[in-house]
């Protein structure tokens, strides 16, 4: 893994590794159960190189320890692309496209048996170009031997707080599963 960070660090496939500062490659526990993936670096991620910062990242945290899952012990987090787009537009297709041969290989080496696919992006990317976050947040899909479970994105929630209600719904859902596929003494207070 080390030596496909390296990769993607010094990456010139695409043109976003014109303007990042630093490319993101990703963070966790490498024999982590679970992944999380999101759409790409926002500013401080680009700054830091370092997953989920700022805002976005404090309310992954507080999800996460609300299910007893860290994200040094229980998850490894990655993104579809590595280097933020300008202004924080939306990857576009050939970025993606790309940029995806490097998270399926994060995926083959962490083999999460649990993937969470935060927001419309990460869903379109791994997925199905033509899937609708809002159609299919909460349900379980099967792919690759895996159970992938998409959800809106923590950015989603900071700007319509109503949806904090469902995403907390589908976290108790991974809960459920990973006592089912993992470990059936996993302990949360709230789920
Ligand atoms: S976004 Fe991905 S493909 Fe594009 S330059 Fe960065 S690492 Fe390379």
């Amino acid at each position: 893994m080390e030596q496909l960070k390296q990769e993607v660090e010094s990456c010139t496939k695409c043109p976003l590794h014109k303007t990042r500062t630093k490319a993101v490659f990703g963070n966790g526990n490498l024999d982590a159960e679970i992944m999380i993936i999101a759409e790409g670096p926002g500013y401080y991620e680009d700054q830091s190189g370092t997953v989920f910062q700022g805002k976005s990242g404090e309310l992954l945290d507080k999800v996460l320890a609300a299910c007893c899952f860290s994200r040094d012990e229980h998850v490894y987090i990655s993104n579809i692309v590595k280097c933020r787009p300008p202004n924080n537009r939306a990857p576009i297709e050939i970025e993606k496209e790309v940029c995806l041969t490097y998270l399926y290989q994060q995926i083959e080496r962490v083999d999460p048996k649990i993937i969470i696919l935060l927001g419309a992006t990460a869903l379109k990317g791994l997925i199905d170009p033509n899937a609708k976050i809002t159609q299919v947040r909460g349900q379980w899909i099967k792919w690759k031997d895996r159970m992938v479970m998409p959800t809106y994105h923590p950015s989603a929630l900071l700007r319509n707080p109503t949806l904090k209600r469902p995403v907390w719904e589908d976290f108790k859902a991974v809960v459920a599963k990973y006592r089912e596929l993992v470990n059936a003494a996993h302990y949360s207070a709230h789920c």
